[in-house]
């Protein structure tokens, strides 16, 4: 399955949880494994806190300070900072399907990162039931 995202600022984290969620509901899997892929090289997948919004300003926050954008850079496009963050993110995760629903930590939620925004981006979710 493909799903369609927009995001509305240059680095942001939307938590795409419900949407994962609802996709395993249209299928009837009910137990398995979700696979939830970003097919783009400035943006990347994580897990994280769902309970405290501050946790992902604080994310965002610390990851510039790990990447800046130094004149030194190379590529030509000026967003290789966007490039290493999502590299350092990941490009996917897996989850454990249980009883029709992600089984992920009380305190977890699935977040698409945007690191080059704001951008049309797209998501590729794959189920495997058993
Ligand atoms: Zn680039």
């Amino acid at each position: 399955m493909e799903h369609h995202l927009r995001t509305n600022r240059s680095e942001e984290m939307i938590n795409i949880t419900s949407i994962i969620e609802n996709e395993i509901r249209n299928t009837g899997v009910m137990n398995g494994i979700v696979t939830i892929f970003v097919p783009h090289t400035t943006a990347g997948i994580t897990i994280n806190e769902n309970a405290d919004p501050d946790v992902i300003h604080d994310i965002l926050f610390g990851l510039s300070k790990i990447v800046h954008k130094y004149p030194e850079f190379k590529h030509f496009e000026g967003n290789s900072h966007a490039h290493i963050k999502a590299s350092l993110m990941g490009s996917s995760c897996n989850v454990i399907i249980e009883d029709g629903r992600l089984k992920l930590g009380t305190w977890q939620g699935v977040y698409f990162c945007e690191f080059d925004g704001p951008r049309n981006r797209k998501i590729y979710v794959k189920l495997i039931e058993g």
